[in-house]
């Protein structure tokens, strides 16, 4: 128990987004309340690229108090639904969050990507090969069987 608040204390000194809400680090904010900060990615992928994140650090999704989830969310949805307004090219938004090294996650404070989108933008996702594929009905509810379980318990 002392051990992971030890290693809570020592994440938030090393943490680049802890120290961004300390104001040990520079950003560029756009929208900051009591629970949460948004700022501009430093390497966009698209201009206007913001990053949502808990004022409180939290790994990932894991040690995400999911009302302090809600509250990013919420927050994104008022961003995204002010771009229009601005000059950044959006025709779309994608909203992106990584949990996990796996999942292309790199800084390890929990972030809500804002990407604005527009047609040729060149971003996108790349597919496996077996994309194009579509599996069985049995295997879809196979895999909802598994995850509906993995849910109540
Ligand atoms: P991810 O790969 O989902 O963990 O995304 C991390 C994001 O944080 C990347 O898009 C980085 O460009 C961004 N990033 C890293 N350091 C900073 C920083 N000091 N200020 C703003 N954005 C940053
Ligand atoms: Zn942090």
């Amino acid at each position: 128990m002392v051990e992971g608040i030890n290693e809570r204390a020592q994440s938030m000194t090393t943490c680049i987004f802890c120290q961004i809400v300390e104001g040990t680090a520079p950003s560029s904010k756009v929208y900051e309340d009591e629970v949460c900060l948004a700022f501009m990615d430093i390497q966009p992928v698209n201009p206007g690229h913001v990053l949502v994140i808990p004022k409180v650090h939290s790994n990932d999704l894991s040690d995400l108090p999911p009302q302090i989830g809600a509250h990013l969310f919420q927050v994104a949805q008022r961003i995204a639904l002010s771009l229009p307004a601005t000059d950044l090219k959006n025709e779309g938004i994608d909203l992106f969050l990584a949990h996990g090294a796996a999942a292309g996650q790199d800084v390890f404070h929990v972030h809500l990507h804002m990407i604005p989108r527009y047609k040729g933008d060149g971003f996108g996702f790349t597919f496996g090969p077996n994309y194009e594929n579509l599996p069985e009905r049995t295997e879809l509810d196979a895999n909802a069987v598994q995850i509906k379980q993995g849910l109540s318990n």
